[in-house]
């Protein structure tokens, strides 16, 4: 029986699941596509709600991957085999063995400059919330001309919730971070407005509600519900915003330097054809079962972890990598108990046969 589990992506839940796997005695490979393990982590400044900063966490996970072999710049080409003798071809031409295989690919951001009207690589001052938390990160928010600005507005839902992008799915996550940046943004510029243009708001998670009240009543961040028409640049640079009020059901205009569009969650479909792997309506890969069996693929000895089934936080990531390495070791586990049975009953027979 192969002992050796395949992990491909080494974000978050791959990191977290490998680390487990070591500790439940497994050899684990770790196929990483780019040249560091971390994932979108490596990117990030800090993480909602208690403004951990994304560094500890990947430090942390890092630590925990024991004598995993990680194999980076790597992805993988081919899938032979099945469970639980799997071959699993990388883009650097090595073959390995694997009783199961964990796919923890993540997800990729919305492509920004698909919303033309928000001005997304038109406009000098019109960003992404990637590129907000790169500024974070330097202690630098500041527009293209280098002014720091007194007016900021973060739209939420960009790409989610869209029927015109064909992606109807909540990313989850963007409401939360959309608070967690307009509070970092305050702390590093206490006079600067921050404006929060949202559908509703969806806080979920534990922590979640009670950052978005301290956002209004410590650091002021302002919510106003209504969805962003068009962004028009002035002549300075900044940007002029047209919206409509949808508590009030009056159309509004607003000003502001520094226009961030919040960007949800697409999925990574990359391996689908590779790992014969399934897609849900959202076009995350499919789960065996919604309610039971999360991190199985329809493929026996497959699993998936993390982002790869849908959008999650942080938290979730690392919780889902976990659970998925618990029942990678179950499968595991049963696949040696049925090969040592069958081993047994072949022994009694060959027994029987030699006493005849
Ligand atoms: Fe929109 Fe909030 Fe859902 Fe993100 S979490 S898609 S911003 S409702």
């Amino acid at each position: 029986m192969n002992k050796q589990v395949v992990v491909i992506g080494g974000g978050p839940a791959g990191m977290a699941a490998a680390g487990k796997l070591q500790d439940f005695g497994y050899d684990v490979v770790l196929i990483e596509k780019q040249a560091e393990v971390g994932g979108h982590l490596n990117k990030w400044y800090k993480v909602f709600p208690d403004f951990t900063d994304a560094s500890e966490i990947t430090a942390n996970l890092k630590a925990g991957l024991g004598n995993t072999r990680i194999v980076n710049n790597a992805t993988v080409t081919e899938i032979k085999g099945s469970a639980p003798k799997f071959q699993v071809t990388t883009s650097r031409g090595e073959e390995i063995e694997a009783g199961a295989i964990l796919v923890s690919t993540g997800y990729k951001h919305f492509d920004a400059t698909l919303k033309e009207e928000y001005g997304y690589g038109i406009y000098d001052n019109c960003i992404n919330s990637v590129e907000l938390d790169a500024m974070l990160k330097a202690q630098s928010v500041k527009t293209r001309n280098g002014k720091v600005p007194k007016k900021v507005a973060l739209i939420h839902c960009v790409g989610s919730r869209d029927e015109k992008v064909d992606n109807n799915y909540c990313s989850r996550v963007c409401c939360t971070n959309a608070i967690k940046v307009g509070i970092e943004i305050k702390e590093q510029n206490p006079d600067c407005e921050i404006y929060c243009l949202y559908m509703d708001i969806r806080v979920f998670g534990r922590g979640y509600e009670e950052l978005y009240r301290t956002s209004q009543e410590k650091y002021g961040v302002q919510f106003l519900r209504g969805r962003l028409s068009e962004a028009g640049e002035k002549n300075d640079g900044s940007l002029l915003l047209r919206l409509e009020d949808t508590l009030t059901a009056k159309p509004m205009r607003l000003t502001v330097d520094l226009l961030v569009l919040m960007v949800g969650m697409e999925g990574n479909s990359e391996l689908a054809d590779v790992a014969g792997l399934t897609l849900g309506c959202d076009r995350f890969y499919a789960t065996a079962h919604l309610q039971y069996s999360n991190n199985h693929s329809a493929r026996s000895g497959i699993f998936l972890a993390g982002a790869a089934t849908g959008p999650k936080a942080i938290m979730e990531s690392i919780t889902d990598g976990r659970s998925a390495a618990a029942e990678i070791a179950s499968f595991l586990v049963s696949n040696q108990a049925n090969f040592d049975s069958n081993l047994n009953g072949q022994a009694v027979t060959k027994m029987a046969a030699s006493l005849k």
